[in-house]
């Protein structure tokens, strides 16, 4: 067997709320797993040199849930509602969301992920959705509710690939967030929005497989099997790349060189 191997950035675990099980980002490798490929968790805090190491061997990148973006990384001042950060996750993430991007290796953005996916391109976030966006919907979640609970629904646009990976144009999902997309990034296109018109999905605008959701399909598995079928269709993307790469189709994405830091700087520009 020859699974595709799908890079997970981990997090820095310090939440007594979700303990170590969510801190280990279970839910997330369990996804992948099942979905037919090989999850491997990636290190914070690593030189560039070992972090681009292990890109090099990645068929795909996950970018799973956690903390909020630094609203340094896209150029603005951190409002007091804006939650706690977490800086090693940030610049490790976000090197490794613009290698992706450059070297069309096919991601998965989840929560956090999509979030990561707009900055790591040029985008902007709402620090806080309830603050921010007049007449918004509950997107947080409460203490004691199950993370699978459906909030609301997601309207996605129906040529989207999302909807044709899931089979439907609407969707009930679970909520929990507090940030969303502010200004789309250039490269990306928004396919899905809860009906208050906060950005649920977007994909990207090449032909590659980059999409992302803010909601948590890892935790909707035995509820909606649609939402296995999102996993399934990023895995069998990896294994395609990986295929190319193995053929000689695809050039070593050794030759991009980014450097490893939290400058807004980035190679897509940004939409200002
Ligand atoms: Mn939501």
């Amino acid at each position: 067997m020859n699974l595709p191997l799908i890079g997970i950035p981990s997090r820095t675990i310090n939440d007594p709320v979700f303990g170590t099980r969510y801190g280990g980002l279970a839910t997330y490798t369990r996804a992948v797993d099942l979905a037919g490929g090989a999850p491997l968790l990636i290190p914070l805090a690593l030189s560039e040199d070992a972090l681009h190491a292990i890109f090099d061997r990645l068929d795909g990148l996950l970018l799973a849930g956690g903390v909020d973006l630094d609203p340094a990384s896209y150029g603005e001042e951190k409002a007091p509602y804006c939650e706690e950060v977490d800086a090693e996750k940030d610049a490790t993430e976000l090197a490794l969301t613009r290698w992706a991007l450059a070297a069309d290796v096919p991601l998965l953005g989840i929560c956090r992920g999509i979030q990561m996916l707009n900055v790591a391109a040029g985008g902007t976030l709402y620090q806080d959705i309830g603050h921010d966006v007049a007449g918004s919907l509950r997107h947080e979640h409460a203490t004691g509710e199950p993370f699978n609970r459906i909030a609301h629904a997601v309207d996605l646009d129906p040529g989207s690939r999302l909807a044709g990976i899931l089979g439907t144009a609407v969707l009930d999902v679970n909520s929990l967030h507090h940030q969303s997309v502010k200004h789309l990034a250039p490269g990306l296109k928004v396919v899905g929005r809860s009906p208050d018109g906060i950005v649920e999905a977007v994909e990207g605008t090449s032909g590659r497989f980059v999409a992302a959701v803010q909601f948590h399909p890892e935790w909707m598995l035995e509820d909606d099997t649609r939402m296995l079928d999102l996993f399934r269709a990023f895995v069998t993307s990896a294994a395609d790349y990986a295929a190319a790469r193995r053929a000689g189709g695809i050039s070593a994405p050794a030759a991009i060189t980014l450097r490893l830091s939290l400058d807004t700087e980035n190679p897509l520009g940004r939409e200002s």
